[in-house]
Order: C-alpha cells, then sequence, then structure tokens
C-alpha cells in the first residue's frame, strides 16, 4: 500500500533535519580545521585534537543512528516510486551514496586503514628525508593491499580502480580515462617537444624579483575584488599550503600564500583558491545544509579553480585592464617589462620534476604518471617495489628528465601515506572541464569573454554561477559538462587550447 502523502512530507522533513545536523557538524570540523591551519597557538593543539576527535564521534553516531536507517529507507523507496520533488529525489540519491560509501566498511577494516596510514605517516617523512624509496616499500605494500580490498567491497565492473575513482569523481571509470588521457598524453609531449625547439623561449625574470610582501598581499585582496567573491560571506587568509575550506555558502574561507621573490606564487593561488570560493558563494542557499549544497564533484571543483588562475590569471586579456595598477604598485620592478613580456613571463612552461611548482601543461604529465602506476598497483600488475624504476622510466619518457633521486621522485606527494587512491586523475579533469566549458563560453556568450579585457569580470563570474554553481551537488558532474557544453568530458579541448596558447607564447 503506498505511503500516505501527509509521510511522505514527514519523511522528508525527518531526513532533512538528521543530514541538516549532520552538515553542521562537517562545517564545524571544516572551521576548526581552517583555525588550525591559518591562527590556532600553538599551544592549542592538544585541545584541538579532543575536539576534533568528539566532534568525529558525534558524527560517526549519528550516521550509524538505526533511525538514520530507517527513514532513508523509506525516502529510497519514494524516490524509486517517483514521489518526490527533483531536489528531494537528488537529495536522496547524493546522501545515500555517501551513506553507503561510509557504512559499506567493517568498523574493523576502518579501524586498520587508519592506524595504518597514521604508521605509514611518519615513515614516508622519514623515506622522503633520506630519498630512500625502500623504507617506505613495507608499508606501501600494505596500504596498497588495504585499498584493494576497500574495492573489493565497494565493488565494481571492470577494474578494482573504479571503485577508488568512484570516491572522489563520482561514477568515474578506467574506461573514461582510457579515452581521455592517452590522446592527451600524446598531444601534451608533442607540444613539449616542439617548444623544447623554440628560437626565442620566454623567461621568468620579471616575476622573480624582490616583491614587498604588504604590496602583494594588498594586491591580492584587490583581486579577489575584480572576480567578484563576496567578502561579507567570506575571508582571505595566509598558509603554507593554501587551500579552501568553510562551513556554507555563507561562510567560504581562502587561503593563499605570498612568496617574495615569486609573484605569480600569490597572485596564482589567490585566483586559484578563488575560483574554488565562488563555487561554494555561487550555491543556491535552498540546498543549505543537506548533501546538496556543495561542488558535485572534485574534478569540477578543480575546473573553477583552474578557470580563474589559468584561462583568466594567465590571459592576456585579463592583464590587459589588470597590468597597470600592478605595475604602478611596482614600478621599479615593473615599468621596464611590458604587457607582453609579463603575460610570456606567467607562460614559461619547463618539464620539472616537482608536480606542484609544474606548469599549466607538464602539470597534466604528472597526473597522467601517477594514474598509470596508480592503476597498475591497484589492479596488481604492479608491485610497491617496482615504483621507482616505473616512476623514473615515465619520466624520462615523458618528460624527457629523470628524477636524481626518490625524494623529488616517487616519495614527493603525500597522497599514498594518507591511503589516498584513485584521488590524482582529479586534478586534470579540471583542466579538462574548465577548457571545455571556456570554449562554450566563447560560442556562445562572447560578450562574456570580451568584458575582460575591460576588467569587467561581473559577466563571467555571473555565468559560471548560473550554469555551474547554482544546482551544487543536484547535477552530476556529467549532467552539467553535457547540459553546459552539450557533450560529455572530451580532452580535445584543452589539447586545442594549450595548442593555440603556447603556439603564440613560444612563436611556433
Ligand atoms: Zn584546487
Amino acid at each position: 500500500m503506498p505511503m500516505p502523502t501527509q509521510d511522505v512530507t514527514e519523511t522528508m522533513t525527518r531526513l532533512k533535519t538528521l543530514v541538516g545536523e549532520m552538515h553542521d557538524i562537517h562545517g564545524a570540523q571544516g572551521l576548526l580545521g581552517w583555525d588550525l591551519e591559518t591562527c590556532m597557538p600553538k599551544a592549542g593543539a592538544g585541545m584541538r585534537a579532543h575536539q576534533m576527535e568528539t566532534l568525529a564521534k558525534l558524527a560517526h553516531e549519528k550516521i550509524m543512528a538505526p533511525e538514520l536507517a530507517a527513514v532513508l529507507k523509506d525516502a529510497r523507496a519514494l524516490a524509486a516510486e517517483g514521489r518526490l520533488e527533483p531536489l528531494d529525489t537528488a537529495l536522496v540519491r547524493e546522501f545515500g551514496r555517501d551513506y553507503d560509501q561510509q557504512i559499506k566498511l567493517p568498523a574493523a577494516f576502518v579501524q586498520e586503514l587508519s592506524h595504518t596510514t597514521s604508521e605509514a605517516h611518519p615513515i614516508w617523512v622519514e623515506a622522503r628525508e633520506k630519498k630512500d624509496f625502500s623504507l617506505f616499500a613495507p608499508i606501501l605494500t600494505r596500504i596498497i593491499d588495504l585499498n584493494r580490498q576497500q574495492a573489493e567491497i565497494y565493488g565494481y565492473q571492470d577494474s578494482p580502480y573504479d571503485a577508488l575513482l568512484d570516491l572522489y569523481e563520482p561514477d568515474l571509470t578506467v574506461k573514461q580515462l582510457d579515452a581521455l588521457f592517452p590522446p592527451l598524453r600524446e598531444e601534451l609531449v608533442t607540444l613539449i617537444e616542439k617548444m623544447k625547439a623554440a628560437t626565442s623561449p620566454p623567461t621568468r625574470d620579471c616575476l622573480t624579483r624582490n616583491f614587498d610582501v604588504d604590496k602583494q598581499w594588498a594586491f591580492s585582496e584587490y583581486l579577489l575584488g575584480v572576480i567578484h567573491f563576496d567578502t561579507d560571506a567570506g575571508r582571505l587568509d595566509k598558509a603554507v599550503h593554501p587551500f579552501t575550506s568553510g562551513s556554507s555558502h555563507a561562510d567560504v574561507r581562502l587561503t593563499t600564500r605570498i612568496h617574495e621573490d615569486d609573484l605569480f606564487a600569490g597572485i596564482g593561488s589567490t585566483l586559484h583558491e578563488g575560483g574554488h570560493g565562488l563555487y561554494e558563494q555561487g550555491l543556491d542557499p535552498a540546498l543549505a545544509r543537506t548533501p546538496l549544497s556543495g561542488g558535485t564533484s572534485l574534478g569540477m571543483h578543480e575546473s573553477q579553480s583552474r578557470l580563474w588562475e589559468n584561462m583568466v590569471g594567465r590571459s592576456k586579456p585579463f592583464w590587459q585592464a589588470q597590468y597597470p595598477r600592478l605595475q604602478a604598485m611596482f614600478p621599479e620592478q615593473l615599468d621596464k617589462v611590458n604587457l607582453d613580456a609579463f603575460y610570456r613571463a606567467l607562460n614559461v612552461v619547463a618539464p620539472s620534476f616537482i608536480r606542484v611548482e609544474a606548469d599549466e601543461v607538464t602539470y597534466n604529465l604528472h597526473i597522467i604518471i601517477r594514474y598509470e602506476i596508480e592503476r597498475a598497483l591497484i589492479e596488481g600488475r604492479m608491485q610497491a617495489g617496482d615504483i621507482p624504476a616505473a616512476w623514473n622510466e615515465k619520466y624520462t619518457q615523458y618528460l624527457g628528465i629523470t628524477p636524481p633521486d626518490d625524494g623529488v621522485g616517487c616519495l614527493q606527494d603525500v597522497h599514498w601515506s594518507h591511503g589516498s587512491f584513485g584521488y590524482f586523475p582529479t586534478y586534470t579533469l579540471g583542466n579538462l572541464y574548465a577548457a571545455q566549458i571556456f570554449n562554450t563560453i566563447g560560442l556562445r556568450q562572447p560578450d562574456v569573454l570580451k568584458a575582460i579585457p575591460q576588467g569587467d569580470l561581473a559577466p563571467l563570474r555571473s555565468w559560471l554561477k548560473k550554469e555551474i554553481h547554482h544546482v551544487g551537488r543536484s547535477e552530476t558532474a556529467d549532467t552539467i559538462a553535457r547540459r553546459v557544453t552539450g557533450e560529455s568530458l572530451n580532452s580535445r579541448y584543452f589539447a586545442d587550447y594549450l595548442n593555440r596558447k603556447y603556439a603564440g607564447v613560444y612563436g611556433l
């Protein structure tokens, strides 16, 4: 017998109350985490650990509560019968996905994973310091094994790696990545080869002079105004490793870094985190306190940061309007550097060992290398001990450089010591989504791009908000891509963007 309409309303109200409370706890966890990285006094660390632990315990109790299981079961039945509003159907789908991910893993397994990764972190730190992968290999073998077990618990169709990708980019599979990454890799390797042969390549000299940090800070704050980040609903602070967090669309915490001897380190990270922040501020307030009030996937989130950092922040139209101000701020350093020289300096491409320092082009090869290795490890085609040789071989083959040691090679990233496999591909997906979206804007809304050299970024900000940010997680990344650009993710647009741009910068 179908549930009476009045009970449908009651079920959804109850579900929303429960998920709202969980959302509040996550918001508090986010703020405590932000505080820890930005302004907590050193002596606060001990008490903070207790506070975080208590909140984590509360969150766990909430998700394991029998009442939640019962309400979700009823809500899922209603969604299956088509008796819910579209937004409620999306809420049940997305919350159900989070719920399944959390409760599918047996408590003993979660404990073992957490124990192993806590143990692994200091070992990784020591191995990296000593540049000796063999110290890290035994515990990494255990972590890989646990990830393989995790994939079996979650289940998959083609590759166990699919189950891990899904944790970060819902529904992403190796089949899709196989259509995206190999052609992109070929394009990138060819482009880098061409750039190496350029007769007068640009240099970064004009960016690596001495730039007063207070003035740089003021310029970062100015840039947030230019891109219409709302400082009544967010703020900017300093952090060693910049990130964005916060508790809702109305409270977004950005962080950036300022380097005295690298002007674009600060500008780039402010625009990058600002892009993440605009996504959060652009969410429909009606989605607040539900799992729908967030970016739809890590890849889509990263597309917004990279769009502002690279497609806007490393473009000539943007600096046509903004460069005079920067020059006026740093006359001694930039007076004799014209716009064209400055633009070319922002876009120097050079193969290097460290992913986080890589440029817009080579960055993606760092990611593809990690993807190929991770996938082979999770599919059991490679063992931990094989990583250094495979790593160095791929760097030599794709980037033309061979890491001199494991410290700047396969030990550089923290992700594996945390137990995260399947995360890296989302960084490059961000670039792919950004290029595809930017291409669509150019075709369908050329006026949005024409306003950029006038210093008017409001049309771009509004378009992104309306088309992408507003819907939150109520649409999947693929649904958004198809609705906005007319097709699923296609690496062609990013390859075309890079080929076009760097032909100009490098005179190819
Ligand atoms: Zn980012």
